[in-house]
């Protein structure tokens, strides 16, 4: 299966940096509940889904593998 944005729902091509926004689930934290890909252009999305349970959130870059606030 091909990686879609969950931001503007276009492709994510093969090699392009993208962003992958986790939600962890709220009685194990250590599990992941939900895993949502972006364009690191559509980060504005990302920032804005996640802003809505900040807590239950991480935003990982891929190409840099850290962990954003
Ligand atoms: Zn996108």
């Amino acid at each position: 299966m091909k990686p879609r944005c969950a931001g503007c729902s276009k492709r994510i091509a093969k090699g392009e940096p993208d962003l992958i926004l986790r939600q962890v689930a709220p009685e194990n934290p250590t599990r992941t509940a939900l895993r949502l890909v972006y364009h690191v252009r559509c980060n504005a999305a990302a920032l804005e889904r996640a802003s809505e349970i900040p807590a239950l959130w991480h935003m990982t870059h891929r190409y840099i593998d850290a962990e954003a606030n």
